[in-house]
């Protein structure tokens, strides 16, 4: 047991030495000509992300959180306004509403796929409602045709949060353009990560991509020194550029390697006790960004793994409208019944591309040990 090799939760170096030849000669050819801001790749990645998500346009910016906020801001979005969201979420997506002055307005979610419950949409409407905000928990997308019907109804956009998502589709649609628009993370250890901090906001709508452009490097104009809007410095680096068109042409491969990964913990978990699976809904293809099962004794499983060099993580331990950040929003313990049972339940287990079967075989044995089937069938 203890000789048995330490699991991460990610594998940042494995994925890089699969690549290393073409990121060192991206990165090479950047130091060359020194072009560190509005390099040629940064025009190239957009287009060529906005055509993996299948949309026309991607505007790159400095890490997803910006991504949000600046979206919004695009949208006019500001005080007196209210826009619908989830609150078992990262924190970035309370925050980018809070930071634009409008107030968010937490919704539940549903119990099998983590992501908000539409039925439950229509009743947080009110007549400061300006957009709904749905998050792409885990890479599993939301349940985007039923709030896009709700969304419709009341002329209101939809923006996704697909931070966690890139690649996902749901009838064949792919995460980007489920919605109006759409903000990814390009944070290291999301399914297409940078090496560092960045991020980007996808539409079929280029008027818009053109508004976030512009808040996105300093409310500009047509010349370099006209300032239209109030806007901020949040533009994508041409190396984080440069790196992400290179791990950009794997993304497919390594998502179905996630996917491979998930099922074969589904298969080797299939039926323990207490344990319950994360599951696809009909007509959705998760980006498998996390694996998380849900335990009665959560914090015992993670110690159990813990002393067999297995990490796991909790995402996310509190949710957002609990957090004292998002105090103002006015969230009490007991508003979220789903939200908040998960956040005491969800256990996030080891996936990345490169994780040797064998480790998910082991960790599986070790998660129905702990939860009573007894030692590995194998
Ligand atoms: C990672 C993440 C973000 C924020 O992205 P950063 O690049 O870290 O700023 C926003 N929303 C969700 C759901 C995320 O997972």
């Amino acid at each position: 047991m203890s000789d048995a090799r330490a699991v991460p939760m990610v594998d940042l170096k494995a994925q890089y030495q699969r690549i290393q030849a073409d990121v060192d000669a991206a990165l090479a050819r950047i130091l060359e000509t020194t072009q560190f801001i509005k390099g040629e790749d940064c025009g190239l990645f957009e287009q060529e992300f906005a055509a993996f998500c299948g949309v026309s346009r991607a505007c790159g910016v400095a890490n997803g959180t910006d991504a949000l906020t600046l979206a919004l801001k695009a949208y006019g979005i500001g005080p007196g306004n209210e826009v619908v969201t989830v609150a078992n979420t990262f924190i970035a997506t309370g925050e980018a509403i809070l930071l634009n002055g409008a107030r968010p307005v937490f919704v539940d979610v549903d119990e099998q796929t983590f992501t908000m419950d539409a039925t439950r949409v229509e009743k947080a409407l009110t007549a400061r409602t300006r957009l709904i905000l749905p998050v792409h928990l885990y890479g599993h997308p939301a349940d985007m045709g039923a709030i896009g019907d709700i969304a419709q109804r009341h002329g209101l956009p939809v923006l996704e949060d697909a931070a966690q998502a890139h690649g996902a589709e749901l009838q064949g649609r792919r995460t980007g353009g489920l919605g109006h628009a759409a903000c990814f993370s390009f944070y290291p250890g999301k399914n297409l990560g940078a090496f560092g901090d960045a991020g980007a906001v996808a539409s079929n709508d280029g008027a818009f991509i053109a508004r976030v452009r512009q808040v996105a490097n300093h409310g500009g104009g047509a010349n370099k020194y006209d300032n239209v809007v109030p806007g901020t410095n949040s533009r994508l680096d041409t190396i984080q550029a440069a790196v992400l068109r290179v791990k950009l042409r794997h993304l497919d491969r390594w998502n179905q390697e996630r996917r491979e990964r998930a099922a074969a913990y589904t298969a080797a978990l299939g039926g323990v006790p207490n344990v319950t699976l994360p599951k696809e809904r009909e007509g959705a293809r998760s980006a498998w960004h996390l694996y998380t099962v849900r335990v009665p004794d959560r914090d015992g499983l993670q110690a159990h793994l813990k002393a067999r060099g297995i990490a796991t993580a909790v995402h996310y331990p509190r949710p957002i409208h609990l957090q004292p950040a998002m105090a103002a929003a006015g969230g009490r313990p007991g508003d979220l019944p789903v939200s908040e049972r998960l956040s005491r339940e969800v256990l996030c287990l080891p996936l990345y591309p490169e994780l040797p079967l064998a480790d998910v075989e082991r960790i599986a044995a070790e998660v129905r040990a702990f939860c009573g089937a007894g030692a590995a069938r194998a």
